[in-house]
């Protein structure tokens, strides 16, 4: 069992450049992070409130899994932790989804292609099925970088990632970016100083607050911060309003996609006009990611 699932894990890395499965074997997400466009905080709160008003008071009945890429243990271990169990709130923490139940939580982070459905048929890339008193809840994923677990409390590499992104208040951020000495966009990238915050967000609230990416946390002004802060905030809330971004194949659990991506000033537009100053929007890799800035706009 073990060596076939060696085996499919394969051609799933095999797909990815070498900078990207060295990546993987450093990631602090235990190998299940991901590089590229992935859910970012609004995709998974627009999930998260999506999925919670039907999930919440319902008790899961019966609960299969298919793939050991997404369930790292047992299947049986696994559905006996959650059969039986009701749903007391979905919540979630940073890019997770946290599902409460009488005893402990499921953990559910959505990888790169990870969907969560309710009442839907399953196809070839479901690797997960919820049956509820009232529904079925699916899991599909279709890359299987996501995954599902069950903890008693958050699990350690879960529970120590930074402060939420949209709950931090202005002066905790401002004590923070004083702290870091790191550069602004691989800063926003590292999950122990916010969590929730990803490529996208990052690029599009450094833009906002005409900060460049390369510019020190701890050299910016507090007013700059300030900005910074109040941009970070803006953009996951219209994002949010906008139910995320859909890149990638992200909807939400009754298959809607968000539109967010319409409203993107810098992220994906390399070599278009800003729409501030009429530059030319550039890219470049930063720590290892695809950033994208205004050159005109944005000042270190
Ligand atoms: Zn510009």
């Amino acid at each position: 069992m073990e060596a076939r699932s060696q085996l499919r894990h394969r051609p799933v890395l095999r797909s990815f450049p070498p900078q990207y499965i060295m990546h993987l074997l450093r990631c602090p997400f235990a190998g299940r992070c991901y590089k590229r466009r992935v859910p970012e905080l609004p995709e998974v709160e627009t999930v998260v409130r999506s999925v919670a008003p039907r999930l919440t008071g319902r008790r899961i009945v019966r609960a299969q899994f298919s793939s050991h890429h997404v369930v790292p243990g047992s299947f049986k271990r696994l559905a006996s932790r959650v059969e039986g169990q009701t749903v007391h709130g979905v919540t979630r923490h940073g890019k997770f989804i946290v599902v409460e139940l009488d005893r402990g939580n499921l953990i559910i982070h959505l990888g790169m292609t990870g969907r969560l459905l309710f009442d839907a048929v399953p196809g070839p890339h479901t690797r997960a099925i919820f049956e509820l008193d009232e529904g079925t809840l699916l899991y599909d994923d279709p890359r299987q970088f996501g995954r599902i677990e069950w903890a008693p409390e958050l699990p350690a590499r879960v529970a120590r990632l930074g402060p939420d992104a949209l709950g931090i208040a202005e002066a905790d951020f401002l004590g923070l970016l004083a702290k870091r000495r790191a550069r602004m966009k691989p800063l926003f990238m590292d999950q122990s100083f916010l969590r929730g915050m990803g490529n996208i967000y990052s690029d599009e609230a450094l833009f906002q607050a005409a900060i460049h990416p390369r510019a020190i946390a701890a050299r910016l002004s507090p007013e700059r911060g300030r900005r910074l802060y109040r941009a970070m905030i803006d953009v996951l809330q219209a994002a949010i309003e906008s139910k995320g971004s859909s890149i990638s194949n992200y909807v939400d659990a009754e298959g809607r996609s968000g539109s967010f991506q319409h409203q993107h000033q810098v992220y994906g537009r390399e070599g278009e006009t800003c729409n501030r100053c009429g530059g030319t929007i550039r890219r470049v890799v930063l720590g290892g990611r695809g950033t994208h800035y205004c050159p005109k706009c944005q000042r270190p």
